[in-house]
């Protein structure tokens, strides 16, 4: 974007580069103007500006005596000044002037006692009254307007000036990248669900022959530094077109308009070079749901732009030469539902913190240009930075390379890579965004429970992946499972095995750590869910029998519902609920205990790997003369369709 910059400025002229200096000038030639015009024809006409004549502060009592003293000839007498003109021969006398002392009475009566002529005069601060009365707030108004618009000016690159202030030419930064997929190392599932793009993008017309849409939005999401920027460059990269990036926050200035303006050029020029992708990276900025307006009421710039944002995407066609929208962001869950929908941004790509084996890939593309010492050793880097992002390993290679420079070093020995992952975990742990090992620790134990829980009870959905990479803020690791396709129905032991894989966890804890955590809470809301419903909703308990205690708005779990019911009843639903969850989590404690080997297995392997597939669990389980539950019904090339089942 810099070298964009630079070139603007000498062209720019003397308004543009010296506001400041222009108002000064502008200032002082009014006031230099008006000065001169009110001293001379003005209202005091008490010649004032005769060159002659001079002027002497006095106090009033001097002034007083000047005129009991018949020393003065003419007399003004202004709201707060009274000057007196000194008897003279000729024109060259002296002004007293003195500041009034009010009431004086006495005044007017000395005056007539003496025959000195007096007049009452308007003050003649007319000058200095302009100039703090409106000049100089204007003059204010100005400067603080110019020094913004300068700044403004600044921060979008250069260009425009006051005239310009929604010309986005410089906050656009347009290049042809030649960085490719393999510069971004990992993330496998990302780069194939993107690949397709890169088709689109290179022959359209095989699509568009057929009548198909070419998609015009896709949401990259994923935690801050994992390569989400990089992923879209290279599917440019890849496509060989124009890669056109923007901040989200850079469309939101201080005046309503501009961000859809900029929205405007922004498109426009993209399909000047279509085919290209526009990036927007943090596009929360500006697609944070309209509904949640802050507290400053409703945010009209930002609507404004999401607004110009969602007609330009409706607006454009892909079908010649398509612009193709990638976004980033990091909390899809605030943006407005507006954006997610069919032709705009409805396709979704997780990207993801890397897991060990990624981590190893991401080292290695990152260390191609260090010369490496022999000793070094990246699985242990590896090992040594569970739960980063591909950036922070960026950094921990230049970090390392950094401390060898610094020693004189010819190579970059092991120990630099320690410490350069010291420093860049203690610099996290401030921003806490690693986990510790006792904290990992904890997760590969529940995280196993909730696996070996889910094979080996009838009923319960089978193990596609387990992890401890953490996701996001909330969960620190997860079980996905394999939900059967077309099902519509659950049958009671499948909601008890339910409940029971959801108990795993808890149950995990307590037997493999001996102490309880809170990493449970989702789980045990769920499970208590579940056995509400069963009681109230769908006929499975004792306590109504079929009676329905709950007439539900929404047919989900966990959706609003009516209650219907008495005290008693109430009574009676909290134990049942109660009785069961007891009756389950033994159950459970139960099983792993019988299981402990493969647990203890499982937890190691994890705490290694961090990524277990459902496979190795089941493999685990046999090998440690476990009884995995095969599903009737299960078909072998399901397809494998994910539920996250949170820590
Ligand atoms: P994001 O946009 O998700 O915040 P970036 O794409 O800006 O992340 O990543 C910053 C830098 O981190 C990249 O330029 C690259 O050097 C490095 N990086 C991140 N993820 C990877 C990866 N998977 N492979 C290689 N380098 C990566
Ligand atoms: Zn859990």
């Amino acid at each position: 974007m810099n070298n964009q910059d630079n070139n603007n400025n000498q062209g720019g002229n003397f308004f543009n580069n010296n506001p400041l200096l222009v108002f000064v000038i502008f200032a002082v030639v009014v006031i230099v103007i008006f000065k001169t015009f009110f001293s001379q024809g003005g209202l005091d006409n008490f010649s004032l500006s005769n060159s002659s004549t001079s002027t002497r502060n006095v106090s009033y009592s001097k002034l007083k005596s000047l005129i009991k003293n018949k020393q003065v000839d003419y007399v003004t007498i202004g709201n707060t000044k009274i000057k007196g003109m000194e008897k003279s021969l000729n024109s060259r006398g002296t002004v007293y002037v003195a500041r009034r002392v009010i009431p004086d009475l006495s005044l007017i009566p000395d005056l007539e006692k003496s025959k000195i002529s007096y007049s009452g005069v308007s003050e003649d601060n007319v000058v200095s009254d302009m100039l703090f009365g409106w000049i100089l707030p204007i003059f204010i108004f100005f400067a603080i307007w110019m020094f913004l618009a300068k700044k403004m000016q600044k921060s979008m690159g250069g260009g425009g000036g006051l005239l310009g202030i929604g010309s986005s030419k410089k906050m656009i930064n347009s290049e042809k990248p030649n960085v490719n997929f393999d510069d971004m190392a990992g993330n496998k599932e990302a780069k194939e669900e993107v690949a397709e793009i890169v088709d689109f993008l290179r022959s359209p017309q095989r699509y568009v022959k057929l009548g198909a849409q070419i998609p015009k939005g896709v949401l990259l999401v994923g935690p801050p530094g994992t390569g989400k920027t990089l992923l879209a460059k290279a599917v440019a990269g890849e496509a060989e077109v124009q890669f056109l990036s923007v901040t989200g926050s850079s469309f939101i200035e201080m005046f309503v308009g501009v961000g859809a303006s900029r929205v405007r050029d922004l498109f426009e020029q993209a399909k000047k070079v279509a085919p290209s992708i526009i990036f927007i990276d943090e596009i929360d900025a500006i697609g944070k749901s309209r509904a949640s307006g802050g507290p400053m009421g409703g945010n009209d710039e930002r609507e404004q732009t999401l607004n110009q944002l969602l007609a330009e995407m409706d607006g454009f066609s892909s079908d010649g030469a398509p612009v193709i929208v990638l976004a980033a962001t990091n909390r899809p869950e605030v943006l407005d539902p507006a954006l997610l929908r069919p032709g705009r941004f409805d396709r979704q790509v997780l990207v993801d913190k890397p897991d060990y084996e990624g981590r190893i890939e991401i080292l290695k593309v990152h260390i191609k240009d260090v010369k490496l010492a022999k000793d070094v050793v990246l699985e242990e880097v590896a090992r040594m930075t569970a739960g980063l992002a591909g950036a922070d390993l960026a950094n921990i290679i230049n970090e390392a390379a950094l401390l060898a420079g610094r020693e004189n070093k010819d190579e970059v020995a092991h120990v630099d890579f320690k410490e350069a992952v010291e420093r860049q975990i203690a610099g996290l742990e401030k921003k806490s965004r690693r986990i510790s090992e006792k904290e990992r620790k904890i997760v590969a134990f529940h995280e196993s429970g909730h696996a070996l829980i889910a094979e080996v009870t009838k009923g319960a959905k089978k193990v596609n992946k387990v992890s401890i990479v953490p996701r996001g803020l909330a969960a620190l690791g997860y079980t996905l499972n394999t939900p059967e396709e077309n099902k519509y129905l659950m049958q009671k032991h499948e909601l008890i095995a339910e409940i029971d894989v959801l108990l795993g966890g808890r149950a995990a804890e307590k037997v493999f750590i001996n102490e309880i955590s809170t990493g449970a809470g989702n789980d045990l809301e769920r499970a208590t869910d579940i056995i509400k419903s069963m009681a109230c909703v769908y006929g499975m308990s004792d306590i109504a029998g079929l009676m329905v205690l709950e007439k539900r708005t929404n047919q989900f779990i966990g959706g609003q519902s009516q209650k219907d019911y008495s005290e008693q009843t109430a009574k009676e639903l909290d134990s049942f609920i109660k009785n069961t969850l007891d009756e389950r989590y033994l159950h459970v404690l139960e099983t792993l205990e019988e299981n402990s080997k493969s647990i203890n297995e499982m937890a190691g392997e994890l705490l290694e790997t961090e990524v277990i597939s459902g496979e190795r669990v089941r493999e685990i389980i046999k090998a440690n003369g476990g009884s995995v539950f095969e599903d009737e019904d299960l078909h072998s090339e399901k397809k494998e369709k994910e539920e996250d089942k949170k820590v």
